[in-house]
Formats: C-alpha cells, structure tokens, sequence
C-alpha cells in the first residue's frame, strides 16, 4: 500500500524487473487495439505524470486522474477487494481428509469478506511448501509461485534465472515454453517478476482449461529448469562474450546485461538503486558478468525448491484440483533448509544521518549546472508495522504528496528549486518500509535549499497538520478505491497476491493484508475522536524527523559517465581480447557461432507439440458485445452503457478539436493540465482539488487522436472522464442549478462544468511549473520509452492524426516546451488568452459525445443533471472548421541521447500497397513480433525487446527495438520480414496457436468500466460490431496463404519505410560510416 511512484517513471527501491517489458509492451505490441479499444493506436497522449512500469505491475490503471491514479497504487495493496458480487456463496470446501490424501495440511481458513473470499492456508506435509488457496467467484483466475531469493551481490543471479528458467523445462524441452504459451495461449497475465528479494512467478486466466495449461508450464519451469543443465540458456539470458571473427572486437551480450543497461542509463533508476542500500538483485551492468554458471546454478539448487515456495491460486476453479496439481510436484522433493537460509534479516537503522553523491550520464545539450538531483530516503523502522500503523502512514503518505494540491508536493514544486518531484513516497513491500522524498532538475547551489526545504516543510505538517477538507478529500478517495478496486487490466487476483506476499514472504500472517476493514474503521473512528492532527503529527515526528536512518543521495550530471563506461567495456573486453591465444579466439567465434545456430533453429514439431495448448473449438466463435444504447439529449449523442458497476457511475464527455487553431496544438496537453490544476474565480486551486476529492472518484482530460480507417480526416478529440458514486447525497454542496436533484452522481458533472467552464488561466506561476515538469517528463520518455518516441515520430511522418499526436506528446512536443519555457516569463498575456481561445473552440454541444457506464437505474438517475450540463456549453465553437493536414518530413532519423543501449524503428503504410484490412493481419503481425523478432533481435540480438505494431486505423506497420545494443543489424532483421514469411512453413498447430493467441488479445479481461470506455472508442473509430463478428471471424480462418500475401504488403516497410532510431552518438556515428549518412541526426538530450 504505502508506495508512491508520485514522479513518472520512478523505480523506487521495491520495483521489481520483468521477464520481458511489462507497460510498452503490451501496449505497443497490441497490434489488436483497433478491437481492444485503449491502445497505442490511439495515441492518447498521456496526461500528466504519466504512470512508470510501476503502474503496470500495479494495476495497469486505465483512469487517468494523476491523483486518482497515485492513491489506487498507494491503496491497492491493502484496499484491494475481489469481484463486488452478491452476498457471500458458499464456496466448494476441501475437506482435512482429502486434503490429507494428497499431503497437505490444512492450517487455517478463513472468510474474507473484503473481497468475498474462502481462503485456506495449506502446508505440503512433506516439504513445507505453503499454499494459499483462495476461492471465490471472480472467473479471471490466479496462480503464483513465490520464491524468496535474497541475492548476496549485483551480479544479478535472481533476475538472470527469472528469465532462465522459463526457457525449457523437463516436460517441456523446447527453447522457450513461455513464448509458446504468449502465442497460443488465452492468459489474462503471463509475466515473472524480480524483487530485490524475491522472484514472482504469476498466470492468470479467465479458461479454467487454459489456466492449468499454464500453472503446469510455470510450476514445470520453476522446479525443473533446462538452463541448469544447459549453459546456453545462461550465456543468452546473462551474458557471454561474443565474437563473429577473430578479427574484429570482443563484446559483451545478454539479455538481462541490456536490459539493465537500460535501467542504468536513466538517472531516476540509479537514484532508485542506491536508495535501496542493498545488494541488487537486478544486477549492475558491471558486475554481471562476473557471474559464473556454477553460481548459478547454485542458486537454483538452494532457492528454488518447494520448501522455500510460496503458491498462491485465486478464482472460481476448484481448490481441490489445484491441490492434485501441487501435490504431483511437490511431492517428489523431500524438506530442504532453504527456508532458513533464505530468511531476509532486518537492518540496523543508523544512528547518523549520511549522504551519497553520485554521477549520472548525461548529454552535453542543455545548462548542466540544473540537472542535480537530491533525495531524501528515511528507512522507517528495524521491526515490521502492524497493519494500523501501516494504513496510517499510507493515508498520510496521499495527504503530503497524494495529489497536486497535497502540501508537501506543492511547496516543493512552488519553490522553483527544481523541475520535477523524484522517487517520492512511501514504500512497504520489503521486510523494511521507507519513505522518500526528492527533486530532479536541480541546481547545484540550490541541492542543499531542496533538503532543507523538505526538512522544513514535514516540521511544519507535524505542527500545524492538515487542513480538514484535506483530510476528507483523502478519506473519501481511499475508500472510493476501496469500493471500485479498479485493477485495470491486472488481474484482481495477483493485485492481492502481491498484498499477501509482502507479509507471508517474511513469515507473518497471509490473511492480515486482506483484512482492512477493521483497521481502517478504527482510523477513521481515531481522527474523528482525537482530531486528524494527534493522528498524523506523532507519525511524521516518529518515523521521519525524529528517525536517524536518513540517507541524502545526491545525482549530479556528467557528460563524460556514457562515453567513459563504454570506453571502460571497451578495455575490458580489450584486456580478455589480448589474453587469448589464437586457439582460444578461434574456440570464441566457433562458440558464438554455435549459440547463434541454435538461437536460430527452430524447436522440433514434437517438443512444441508438447506445450499444452487449446483447441479452436474451445474459443467462443462471437466477440463479447458490451450493451449499447445510442440516445440523444439536447441535440448531444448519448450512450448509455448498462453494466453493473458496484454503484459507480462512469462518464467521458468528449469534445471535438476541429475547430482549433493549428497553432495551438501543441498547448493542448498543457491545456489539459490547466483545467485541472488551477483554481476558479471563487475557489483556489487546492480547494478545487479537495472538492473534487471529496466528491468524486477523480476527474482526468486529456487529448486523442487516430486514424479512422477509410477517412482522410483523422479523429480529434479532447475526453474528459470522470466517476462518482450514485448513491444519495446526504451533504449537498454548493448547489446551485443543481439543487433540485438528490443524486451523488451529479456532482461529477457539476465538477466537470466547473473545470471545463469556470477555471481561470491566470496562475503564471504555476504554469510555469507544468512546463517545466513537462518538460522533465519528456526527458524522462526519451531515455526510458525512446522506442515509444521513435513509434512516435515515425507515424508523424506517415500520417496526420500521427503528426498530430507527436505535437502533443512526442519530440516535437518536448522542442514547443523549451521554447514556451522562456516565452512564459516574456509573453504570458498571449499565453494566457491563448488557453482561452482552445477553451472556446472546444467547448460546445456541437459535436459534444456522451458516453455513460453505469447500471439501469443509475443511468436513469442521472439524466437530469445531464441535461442541465448539457444546456450550459454553448451551443457552437467559435472559430470555423479547420482541416488538419501536417506532416513531419520523410526521412530516416536518428535522435541522440545519452544511453548505453538503443531504441530502433522502422515503418511503412501497407495500406498503400492497395493492401486491405483482413483479421489474419492480427494474426499475423502477432507471429511475426512472436517469432522472428523475438528470434532475432532479442534472443540472438541481445536486446530487451523487439516487437511490431499494426495500426489497423491508418495501416501503419511499424518495428521497433527496446534497450537494443545494435542499430543498423536491427533494421536489416525487420527488412528480412518479408522473405522470412515467404519462406514460412507452418503447421496447423502452430497456426491454431497464433489464432487463440490472437483471440485471447481480442478478448483481454476487462473490468466494467473498460467495457464502456472501449465501447466509446469503437464508436468513435467507426469500428461496428457486425465489423467485429467479421474480422473475428477472418481471425479464426487465418490460413498459410494469408501469410504468403502478408510478405508483399509488408515488403513497403522494407523499400519505402522510414527509420528513425533513439541511440547513442558513438551508434549513430558508427551506422552512418557504415551506410554512408544514412541517418538525419537530431540532438535530443
Ligand atoms: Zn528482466
């Protein structure tokens, strides 16, 4: 619970690593959005703070209020609660006998009613293996196996067997069973995560068939691995020295060693890194490889046994089954001491505050002297907290930094010391919770200014404490999360299990995370009773003035870190070079060679065949229809979408941009922030902002552009989307027109007209801040999710709604707000009235859409107030019909930036080959990202991730790499696309794989409110459900020949493409030698 990531993408000390990139992958590669609804193809641009990986891990959060989003992730891990079904169901029980028959005991068992649960703790008899067995009716089902894996160096043992042991298994000896289960599989979840002091291992599925297939596969790959036995496995997830030729230089390769070379070229993550005081589990660039495959497989043999195994299954399949699973597992191991061994043993806070200074790569662009970061990380305490104490800090945690109006946040950003908040917040997932708080875009005499400035500011809280409306926005958006427990696209299931595990991995009590309801009344009774004041003061003097264990870490930019690190490698690698004899480099080619060919050749029919998978007939031949009903009011498009939310109403009100200026594009996302973050004639921001809090579940604006498939003119708009309770209201506030209505739900169009209509964009100075901290972000984007910048520019240069997107949110963007960042001070009169004309050709009836998920009876509820917001817009934008029609000049681009590892990509329109849109092209797209790429460019590359993406709304195909150690070798790996499919010889099996899998995308679990919001999406895109039926139905049939046809359109990519590569100046320098000037270079950073 108490975690903020309150700053984009921060990787605080408890983020774990993935086996492959969680956010941007699954987004990016979700070639089925056009189906799905929220994607990449979409092109929201992301609103303020945009989530880090963190998020994903989380929740994956679709609602994008920044606040509503923080306090969700704050809150998830002890507010979560399962399915809001009907009063409790007697759930099928295991009985002590049967559970005796299969060798377990049953220890204790419980009903939870926070989220309507039957959960048994068992213990395997033999092994003392632990199992959380949790019924209930949610049908997205959960299984994990949890191992703790204390690392004793940076070597980054744990992260390197995390990806290794999911490369082939006893009964599945195939190169990698989890890239077969990510083709043909329905998973609702398929991923395996590293902490700093355990290894996750989770699946989930809504097929009770799939969902065992899965379980078999993970449980077979934990317990008996291939990559022990097989030192190709370790020398291509970690790292081997690789030489093509005597001749030519010796480098290092791996997968984890790129992918923590990625981790290590963004200051945020070394910031994250040192705050942890630990060893790291993820491993440091520099120290993995003196990893040894004999260490290696060590640690398997100590770690990964059923005696230090915890197994957590969730949902609606029957616990007795998952009982036969284990125990055919379980017992054929006898106890281990690994349960000792492994214990996680506290550390002894200091008696002495310390501090860090440390360097950070940086560009030589920009005024160095303001790139410093400081951060203060308090260790919080020797012994665990009680849960109590743990919500409390939580709550406390939202109402210093929860919000843009929480007091510690906006004093920091007011100050001016710095651009943007770091790694701050609280933190409780390890055995230790910590709490930090920081600023990045610093100057160097103002670091120390930054500390004393937090110093002073938690004094004051502890003082004076919390303004009352402060306190109740925060109580009511803690427990609106509580009741919606919007997961997002995760699972509900692993949302617990992570709440459960962070106490059961240290030996406490499973259940007591999952409990909050009497922990949290009992706070709640405390502040009404003592005051809000004797609740939080004692905490901040206790834990964090008062606390000794303060550690400053201080981040200071260095040009010359990127280039000296590279030139350290180089040295190394020279040095192990000159130590060999010509044997032993002949030996090294003859050995890279063989790794090679075995990375290329394909597994044998027989061991895929071996991966459970399911039948065609096992896949529901129709989409999931979401209820619809069109509706008018006032002349405005209304749909309603029936579905029972738990009496929550949802609602997006969309504008339309096609009268807005082009100049003023780019000020839109800025626009957007506006109308949240500041105040109205009568009410300052910070009151705006409590209200809100206190009255609904979080407001968001934000823009979206697409292609629409068959239309020249791209879709334009501006969503604003909100949710509130239905129920009654018992406190009607500030009423006005609204006075005759009795309903809770109105206050979310009531905020929504105020925002929208009353905010004033007079407040210079916190504008100032917005671009500032836009422009940190943006920073922040090209050196974490450069592959995202470089989708992002390609599609600006092959279509309009592209371009469009890149002006709000791509490097275009981040070039407007340098300019802007000067032209505030001189011009904020035009700045200023510049809003208010985006206002004014925004906001009207015409062209407004409505779209409303809620049950029946909500829905009838709230269509008086509907009409009453609806007869306040006006009734036409001012300013005329505009057409859109920029474009970024075609050209391959390389844009520099200060990194040890690329972003690379490349793209075409297929649609201009004459191509037209068939559903096997999802298929399609999906085997080729599956394959070839993965294949290619990650297993033989070296990079973290290579992956394509198919917009079916302009027919853009775009390749892209992630944290890639090649340039040029990339692009000619997507160039070789077409020739690989002509070549392609696939089997029904494989074919019927790619289909579910396609499926099982186009069916991605989602909660209500989703349903809505993609619903709207479709609406808006033209995308019919009769178009569904079919383009499933194209899906289901894909044959071999569509596949052949596919290698023609895709051949445009390859002959009139554009490349545009996020990369290193030595990478660019080296590529356009090589292919004389191929690239434009841009400077970025
Ligand atoms: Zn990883």
């Amino acid at each position: 619970m108490l975690r903020t990531a309150s700053c984009s993408a921060s990787l605080t000390s408890a983020s774990p690593f993935f086996r492959h990139f969680p956010l941007s992958y699954s987004s990016l590669s979700s070639s089925t959005g056009a189906l799905r609804g929220p994607g990449r193809n979409l092109r929201r641009v992301a609103p303020p703070a945009s989530p880090g990986r963190r998020v994903f891990l989380r929740r994956g959060l679709r609602v994008p209020s920044a606040a509503v989003r923080r306090v969700n992730r704050q809150l998830s891990r002890l507010y979560v609660r399962a399915v809001a079904t009907q009063p409790a169901p007697s759930y099928p029980d295991v009985g002590q006998d049967e559970a005796e028959k299969l060798g377990f005991e049953k220890v204790s068992e419980e009903f939870i009613s926070e989220c309507k649960s039957k959960a048994t703790l068992f213990k395997h008899k033999k092994t003392g293996c632990e199992v959380m067995s949790v019924s209930n009716e949610d049908e997205n089902k959960v299984f994990g196996i949890v191992l703790r894996t204390p690392p004793k160096d940076s070597t980054g043992i744990p992260h390197i067997l995390e990806h290794s042991v999911l490369c082939g298994s006893r009964k599945y000896p195939l190169k990698e069973p989890f890239v077969e289960l990510l083709k043909g599989s329905l998973h609702t979840f398929l991923n395996a995560f590293t902490y700093p002091d355990r290894t996750c291992y989770p699946v989930a599925s809504t097929n009770t068939k799939d969902f065992y297939n899965l379980v078999d596969v993970y449980l077979d790959a934990v317990f008996f691995p291939k990559c022990v036995d097989d030192v190709h496995t370790f020398q291509q997830e970690g790292w081997h020295y690789e030489l093509n030729d005597p001749s030519e230089d010796i480098s290092y390769k791996g997968v984890v060693f790129n992918e923590m070379k990625g981790v290590y070229s963004q200051p945020d993550n070394i910031l994250g890194r040192i705050a942890q005081q630990a060893s790291f589990g993820g491993g440091d660039p520099k120290d993995i490889p003196n990893l040894t495959f004999e260490e290696f497989k060590e640690f398997h043999r100590k770690y990964y046994h059923p005696s230090n195994a915890r197994i957590w299954f969730y949902g609606d399949d029957d616990p007795l089954q998952r009982l036969r699973i284990l125990s055919e597992y379980l017992d054929m191991f006898e106890a281990s001491p690994s349960r000792d061994t492994s214990k996680i043993e506290p550390q002894k806070l200091f008696s002495e505050p310390i501090r860090i200074v440390e360097k950070y790569p940086a560009g030589r662009d920009g005024d160095l002297k303001k790139k410093n970061m400081v951060c203060v990380n308090w260790l919080l305490s020797e012994k665990p907290l009680d849960l109590e104490t743990q919500l409390a800090l939580g709550f406390l945690d939202h109402l210093m930094l929860g919000t843009p109006a929480s007091p510690l946040r906006k004093i920091l950003l007011e100050s001016g010391l710095g651009e943007a908040l770091v790694s701050s917040g609280m933190s409780d997932e390890l055995l230790q919770p910590q709490f930090s708080v920081g600023m990045k875009g610093v100057s160097e005499d103002n670091v120390q200014k930054v500390e004393e400035l937090i110093m002073t500011t938690l004094k004051k809280l502890a003082e004076e404490g919390f303004e009352s409306d402060a306190v109740e926005a925060s109580m009511n958006t803690i427990e609106f999360s509580l009741r919606e427990n919007n997961t997002g696209s995760f699972p509900r299931g692993l949302s617990l299990m992570l709440q459960s595990i962070a106490k059961w991995i240290y030996d406490m009590d499973p259940f007591e995370p999952l409990k909050y309801t009497e922990p949290l009344k009992a706070l709640k009774a405390r502040i009404a009773e003592e005051g809000s004041k004797a609740v939080f003061s004692p905490l901040i003097e206790q834990f964090i003035l008062n606390n000794s264990h303060r550690v400053t870490i201080e981040m200071q930019p260095d040009p010359e870190k990127a280039s000296q690190e590279e030139a350290e490698e180089k040295s190394i690698l020279e040095k192990v070079k000159a130590g060999m004899t010509e044997e032993d480099l002949a030996e090294l080619a003859r050995a890279t060679e063989e790794l090679r060919l075995k990375q290329e050749t394909p597994d044998p029919p027989e061991a895929l065949r071996c991966v459970p998978s399911l039948n065609l007939s096992d896949i529901p031949k129709e989409p999931t229809y979401v209820p619809t009903e069109v509706g008018d009011i006032n002349g405005v498009k209304v749909l309603r979408h029936d579905l029972f939310t738990n009496d929550i109403v949802y609602a997006e009100v969309v504008f339309d941009m096609g009268s807005l200026k082009h100049e003023l594009l780019p000020l839109v996302p800025l626009f957007c922030q506006s109308l949240m973050e500041m105040g109205t004639k009568d009410l300052s921001f910070v009151q705006l902002n409590q209200l809100i809090g206190r009255k609904t579940g979080g407001i968001s604006v934000y823009p979206l552009t697409s292609s629409v498939r068959g239309k020249d003119e791209p879709c334009t708009k501006i969503i604003v989307r909100g949710k509130s309770m239905a129920g009654r209201a018992d406190d009607l506030f500030n009423l006005r027109y609204w006075l005759a209505l009795r309903f809770i739900s109105f206050f979310i169009l009531l905020q929504m007209n105020c925002l929208l209509q009353e905010v004033q964009f007079t407040d210079q100075q916190r504008f100032k801040q917005f671009v500032s901290q836009s422009i940190a972000r943006m920073e922040n984007r090209l050196r974490g999710s450069g592959h995202g910048v470089a989708a992002a520019r390609m599609d600006a240069m092959l279509n309009v709604a592209g371009w469009m997107s890149e002006q709000m949110g791509g490097l275009s963007y981040l070039e407007f707000l340098r300019t802007l960042e000067k032209k505030v001070g001189d011009d904020w009169e035009g700045i200023s009235s510049s809003l208010e004309e985006i206002r004014r050709s925004l906001l009207a009836k015409n062209g407004c859409i409505v779209n409303m998920t809620a049950d029946g009876k909500s829905l009838t509820n709230i269509e008086k107030s509907l009409e009453k917001f609806l007869d306040l817009l006006p009734e036409s934008p001012s300013g005329g019909l505009v057409t859109w029609d920029g474009r970024l000049p075609l050209r391959n681009e390389a844009i520099v930036i200060p990194t040890q590892v690329n972003y690379v990509g490349k793209a075409g329109n297929i649609y201009s080959t004459g191509y037209e849109l068939d559903g096997s092209a999802y298929v399609i797209s999906k085997h080729i990202s599956n394959t070839w790429l993965w294949d290619r460019v990650r297993v033989s590359g070296g990079a973290y991730g290579g992956f394509c993406d198919f917009d079916s709304h302009s027919g853009v195909f775009s390749f892209l790499s992630y944290r890639d150690p090649n340039l040029l070798k990339t692009l000619d790996i997507y160039d070789g696309t077409g020739d690989f499919l002509r070549g392609l010889d696939v089997d029904q099996e494989t074919l019927t794989k790619a289909i579910i899998g396609t499926i099982g995308d186009v069916d991605s679990y989602q909660l209500p409110d989703a349903k809505g919001y993609s619903s709207l999406m479709r609406h808006l895109l033209g995308v019919t459900d009769e178009e569904r039926l079919r383009k499933r139905e194209e899906i289901l049939t894909t044959s071999l020949k569509d596949f052949k046809d596919f290698a023609e359109a895709i051949d445009v990519v390859r002959d009139n493409g554009v490349a545009v590569a996020v990369a290193s100046a030595e990478d660019i320098d080296a590529a356009n030698n090589a292919r004389s000037n191929f690239f434009e270079v841009k400077k970025a950073l």
